[in-house]
Order: structure tokens, then sequence, then C-alpha cells
């Protein structure tokens, strides 16, 4: 595990020229609602990024969990550009899976080439529906099976070469399957939101699409996907911790050049407290942040749901917002029409109300387990005396 001064150091020596790159067109882009371009990700891929935490012998860089997400925290920390740490993690976490599953065919045709930068990948789960009435048919025909449905709002879907996506087979499981973005009957629909904007966010539509025996990722589609999205919650709590530290540094800035009444705001007590809250909020998640990661890397953690990952995911999203706004009360009109990124940040936060799982959902699941008995609850562990 390499220190916090490390890790920036790192990311600056291989990838600074990079990452400044990306950043150059972000206003732009955000503006016009344009994606990363693809040619980012193979960047990112032939410079040792997308495989830092792959293992050396599929070409990776061999870096463990810990040192991984402190990368991501920083790259979501310097990189202007939000979406670039967002789209390139939904690749390297679907790669984490198909390498997961066990299968060289799957680390020859999608892993190694998703960590060269070669392929672009993405997950394609969510549909207008619960995962149970999932509408989306995987049928069988002859030795392979056809795929018709529809995936509503898939990050990264218009940069994406390839789609681990899910449909319901006659058995009613649902099931994981590759597709790729030229396969016939796929058609991917630029689509937005609120936020963001750059991540080329699309609708995947699938009209009877074939789909061969050897791109079936087996029957419980259900726990795969849950995998996925447990890894994930992981992953976006270290980016909205680095999105974090810069808007919170970001504002500092301003404020320490903003005089009203003749002196710089940041002597005044209010702006002084609101900057303390938005420096504990930072500091608090990033400390969660560091223990679930560690824990995490100790190999304490339950593949499908972990508590604490889905946990850590909820409260920096909730701290995210509450900073976002923060934000906004104490920098007035300009972070409303001063400086575009407080908006970005606000909507690309208030995304992660409902991204990966909404925080609804998280309390409802964490507190069914907690009682069914299937959790200590934490006075029981640490009782003061
Ligand atoms: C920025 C962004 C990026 C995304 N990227 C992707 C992507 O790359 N791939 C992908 O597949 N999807 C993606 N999504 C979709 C995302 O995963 C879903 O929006 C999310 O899982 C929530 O599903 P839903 O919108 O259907 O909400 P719903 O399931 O309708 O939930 C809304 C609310 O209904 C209530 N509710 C629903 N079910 C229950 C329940 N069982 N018990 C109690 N209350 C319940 C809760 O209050 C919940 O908060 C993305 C979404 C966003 C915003």
């Amino acid at each position: 595990m390499r220190t916090e001064v490390d890790v920036a150091e790192l990311v600056e020596q291989r990838w600074g020229a990079l990452l400044a790159q990306i950043s150059r067109a972000t206003d732009h882009r955000q503006l016009a609602g344009e994606a990363v371009p693809r040619e980012f990700f193979a960047m990112a891929g032939a410079t040792g990024l997308i495989g830092y935490a792959f293992p050396q012998d599929i070409g990776g860089g061999g870096a463990d969990l810990r040192t991984w997400g402190a990368v991501m925290e920083e790259l979501a920390r310097v990189c202007a550009e939000p979406a670039f740490p967002i789209v390139m993690s939904m690749g390297t976490g679907v790669a984490s899976v198909l390498q997961d599953c066990g299968r060289p065919d799957l680390v020859e045709h999608y892993v190694k080439p998703i960590v060269r930068g070669d392929r672009t990948a993405t997950l394609a789960f969510s549909e207008d529906a619960d995962p149970f009435s999932m509408r989306t048919e995987l049928r069988r025909v002859g030795d392979g099976y056809v795929l018709s449905g529809a995936k509503d709002f898939i990050t990264g879907a218009t940069t994406a070469d390839v789609f681990l996506t899910y449909g319901r087979d006659e058995a009613g499981r649902v099931v994981g399957c590759l597709v790729h973005c030229d396969d016939d009957g796929v058609e991917v629909l630029p689509a937005s939101g609120l936020g963001f904007r750059t991540s080329g966010m699309g609708r995947l539509v699938l009209r009877d699409v074939p789909v061969s025996a050897d791109r079936v990722i087996g029957a419980d589609g259900l726990a795969h996907a849950q995998r996925y999205l447990n890894h994930r919650r992981l992953i976006l709590t270290c980016l909205v911790t680095g999105m974090m530290r810069a808007l919170l540094a970001r504002c500092v800035t301003r404020l320490r050049t903003t005089v009203r009444h003749g002196g710089p705001v940041t002597e005044l007590p209010n702006v002084q407290a609101a900057i303390g809250r938005m420096h504990i909020a930072v500091e608090t998640t990033r400390s969660v942040v560091a223990s679930t990661l560690a824990r995490v890397a100790d190999g304490a953690v339950d593949p499908v749901f972990d508590i604490g990952i889905s946990a850590a995911k909820h409260f920096a999203t909730e701290q995210a917002v509450m900073l976002a706004t923060q934000a906004f009360r104490v920098l007035g009109g300009h972070a409303y029409y001063g400086d575009p990124r407080y908006g970005i940040f606000l909507q690309d936060c208030v995304a992660l109300l409902c991204a990966a799982g909404t925080q609804e959902l998280i309390e409802v699941n964490i507190g069914a387990l907690v009682t069914a008995g299937l959790v200590e609850p934490a006075e029981k562990s640490e009782v003061l005396t």
C-alpha cells in the first residue's frame, strides 16, 4: 500500500499529462453534453492506468485494492472531467467480474483487451422494473440464444464496445451475457439525465440479438450483478471523495479572494463555520473510505452485499450533497452563474442518490439485515462501561 503522497506523485508522473489533456475541453463538453472521447480510454489502457490493479500475468500492474482505491480518489480529485474515471471504472468493473468467472476465453477476448484499452465495456442491467420483473428476455434458439429488450440509462453506453447485460431465460432466471455494440439488433440511443452529461449515457436497445453460448456468463445473473454493484459502490465512494476534496479546495480558493464590506469573507465566522462543516464532511468521508478499503483489502468482505461498502456509498453520497449545498450557500451567485463546476458537482452527486442502488434501498437492506439479527448492531459489540 502506497502513502497518500506516493499516490499523488504516481498519478502525476504516470498520468498527469493524460489527465490534463482530458480536463482541457471539459467545460465545452459539459455545455454540449458530449461524451468523453473514446480515444482517452485507449490512452488510459496504453499507459497502464486501466490495468493498474489487474494481475501482471494478464498485462496489469498488480496493484492492491487499497492503492487502486487511492488512485481512483486521486484521479477524481485532479481530473476536471468527472466522467473519465466514472466511465473508465465501469470497464474495470466489468473486466473484474469476467476475470472472476475463471474462464480463460473471457480473459483472452474481454479482460485483456479492456486492460490494454483496446476494448471498452460497461454494465447494462437496469430497466424501468425491479430485478425480479426484468422484461429483457433470453430465449434459447438452436445452439445459442436470442436477446430482446432494452436497458434504460447506461453509463458509458455511447463509447462502449461491449455490454455486460442481463435477460430472463425461459425458466425465469436472470442470466448474464455479453453483447457487442456492432452485433445485429443492437442499438445505442443517447440518453440524457440531470447530471453526468459527459458520461456517454445511453439506452441499449436489443432487438432479437443473437448471442452465442460462449457469451453467456453463468445462470445466477442476480448474484452476478450484485457482485458488480458491490464493487461499484466501493469505487464510486472513492471517486466521490476525490471530487469532494477538489470542490472544497476550489471553494476555499475563491472565498479567499472574495471581498465584502472591505474585507475577505474568510474572516467572517459564519463563512469559517461553513468551511469547517465542509472540511469535516470531507475528512470523515475520507476516513470511512480508507477503513472500508482496508477491511475489503484484508478479505473481510461479503462479495455480494457488503454492509460496510453500501454504508460507505450511502454516507459519502449524503456528505457530497451536503457539501454541494454548503458551497451554494457560502459562495452566493458565483456558484450559480460564475463557475459551472459547482452546478456540475451538484448534478453529479445528486445522481448518486439513485445510481448503484438508491440510498433508500440501501437503508432498507441494511435495516432488514440488522433487524433479522444477521448483523450485530454496533452497541452489542462495543458496550462502554
Ligand atoms: C447517473 C446514473 C448512472 C447509471 N448508470 C447505470 C449503468 O451504467 N448501468 C445500469 O444498469 N444502470 C444504471 N443506472 C440506473 C440505476 O442503477 C437505477 O436507476 C437504480 O438502480 C435505481 O433503480 P430505479 O431507478 O428503477 O429506482 P426504483 O427501483 O424505482 O427505486 C426508487 C425508490 O422506490 C422505492 N423502492 C423501490 N423498490 C423498493 C423495495 N424493494 N423496497 C422498498 N422501497 C423500494 C425506494 O424508495 C426507492 O428509492 C444509472 C443511474 C444513474 C442515476
